[in-house]
C-alpha cells in the first residue's frame, strides 16, 4: 500500500496553509467576522507586520462563553446552518475555517463579552493551541463589550510559508486590506497602530464621509479628482440579470493632468466583498482609454456592485478573493456602458470649458 490517511493535524496545517495566506490575509478574515458581529468601531495593532501580533479589536456582539470550546473547530459557524443558506448569504463568513485555521498556523487569544449580559456583565478570557481550547485559560477578565482576539508569532510553525513572505509588503498589505474596507464600510470607524508607536498609522472615525476615508487612505491626489457613480432602481436588470445596484466613486477625466498622482489598482466589491474581478477591469480601463491620451496613468475606481444573492456563488476561492456570479459579461458590460456615459458628459463639459 503507498497510499495513507494523513495525519488529522498535517490536514489540519495544509487545509490552514490555503485559507490563510499571509497576516492581510488573517485580517480580513477578522475584519469580516467583526463586521458580521455588528461592530462599529475595529481597532488593529501589529507588531513586526503582524508576524509577531495582529490584534483586532470590535465593538460587537461578542462571543458567548458557552461556544468557547468548538469556537476554533474546524467548520463550527453562527452564520449558515444548511447548505441552501448558501444561496442567500447577506454575512461575510459561512464556512468556519478562519478561527480554526488561524489558531493551526499561530497562537490565538481571546477576551470577548457579550452584548447581551447572558454572560453577566464579564469579560472573559480563552486561548486556542490548534483549534483546541486551553481549558485552563478560561477566565473572567476586565473588558468592554466586544471581541479582541490577538494572533501571536503567525506562521511559527510553517517555517517554509514565513520564509516566503516578504515582511515589508506584507505591512502595506495589511493597510491597503484596512482601508479597503474602510472605504466600503461608512458607518464603521477603523484606526491601525504599529505596537511599538505611539502615533495611529490611520484614523478613520464611523462618522467620516466616504471621500475623506479616500482621502486619508489613497491620498489627495486621488481624492481631488473624483465623480460619483451610482447606477440603481432598474427593475428589468434585477429581473433579467440579478443586478440590483452599482456605487462607487471612480477618477474623472482631469485625474491624467495630475502627474504627482499615485497609482491605484481598482477597488472592486460584490455585495459587500472584497473581490479581484478581471472581466469588470479590463472593462473599466478599456473605457477609460477612450477618453484619454495614451499612456496616462491607471485611474482609480471605487465599485460595490450589488447583485441578488442567489446568484452568487460565494464559494469559489480559498480566500474568497473571487465570486462566481450569473450573466457576468452582461453585468460587466451593462456598468462599464453606463460608466462611459457618465465620462462623456465630463468629456464634453470640458470641451465646452475649453472652448468658452
Ligand atoms: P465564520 O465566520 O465562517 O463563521 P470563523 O472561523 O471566522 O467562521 O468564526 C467562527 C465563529 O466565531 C463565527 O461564526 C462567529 O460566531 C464567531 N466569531 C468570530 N469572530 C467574532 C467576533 N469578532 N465577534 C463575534 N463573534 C465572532
Ligand atoms: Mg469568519
Amino acid at each position: 500500500m503507498s497510499i495513507k490517511p494523513l495525519d488529522p493535524e498535517v490536514v489540519n496545517k495544509i487545509a490552514a496553509g490555503e485559507i490563510i495566506i499571509s497576516p492581510a490575509n488573517a485580517l480580513k478574515e477578522l475584519i469580516e467576522n467583526s463586521i458580521d458581529a455588528g461592530a462599529t468601531k475595529i481597532d488593529v495593532t501589529v507588531q513586526n507586520n503582524g508576524f509577531k501580533l495582529l490584534q483586532i479589536s470590535d465593538n460587537g456582539s461578542g462571543i458567548a462563553k458557552d461556544d468557547f470550546p468548538i469556537l476554533c473547530h474546524r467548520f463550527t459557524t453562527s452564520k449558515i446552518s444548511s447548505f441552501s443558506d448558501l444561496s442567500n448569504i447577506q454575512s461575510f463568513g459561512f464556512r468556519g475555517e478562519a478561527l480554526s485555521s488561524i489558531s493551526h498556523i499561530a497562537h490565538l487569544s481571546l477576551i470577548t463579552k457579550r452584548n447581551d449580559n447572558k454572560d453577566g456583565d464579564l469579560a472573559w478570557k480563552a486561548v486556542y493551541e490548534m483549534g483546541e481550547l486551553l481549558p485552563s485559560s478560561v477566565k473572567p477578565s476586565a473588558g468592554n463589550q466586544g471581541t479582541i482576539i490577538s494572533i501571536t508569532d503567525l506562521f511559527y510553525n510553517t517555517p517554509s510559508r514565513l520564509k516566503s513572505l516578504n515582511q515589508k509588503e506584507e505591512y502595506h498589505k495589511i493597510l491597503d486590506c484596512l482601508g479597503k474596507y474602510s472605504v466600503n464600510n461608512h458607518g464603521i470607524g477603523f484606526t491601525l497602530k504599529k505596537a511599538d508607536e505611539s502615533k495611529m498609522a490611520l484614523i478613520i472615525k464611523s462618522t467620516t464621509p466616504v471621500l475623506d476615508r479616500i482621502r486619508s487612505i489613497f491620498g489627495s491626489s486621488i481624492a481631488n479628482d473624483l465623480i460619483a457613480f451610482e447606477i440603481k432602481d432598474i427593475d428589468e436588470l434585477v429581473e433579467e440579470l440579478g443586478f440590483v445596484s452599482c456605487k462607487g466613486l471612480v477618477s474623472n477625466l482631469n485625474y491624467a493632468n495630475n502627474s504627482n498622482r499615485k497609482a491605484a489598482k481598482p477597488v472592486f466589491f460584490i455585495n459587500n466583498r472584497l473581490i479581484d474581478c478581471e472581466p469588470l477591469k479590463r472593462a473599466v480601463y478599456q473605457i477609460y482609454a477612450n477618453y484619454l491620451p495614451r499612456g496616462a496613468p491607471r485611474p482609480f475606481v471605487y465599485l460595490n456592485v450589488c447583485l441578488k444573492p442567489d446568484h452568487i456563488d460565494v464559494n469559489v476561492h480559498p480566500t474568497k478573493k473571487e465570486v462566481g456570479f450569473l450573466n457576468e459579461e452582461e453585468i460587466v458590460t451593462f456598468i462599464s456602458d453606463k460608466l462611459g456615459e457618465l465620462l462623456s458628459k465630463q468629456d464634453s463639459s470640458r470641451t465646452f470649458k475649453a472652448n468658452a
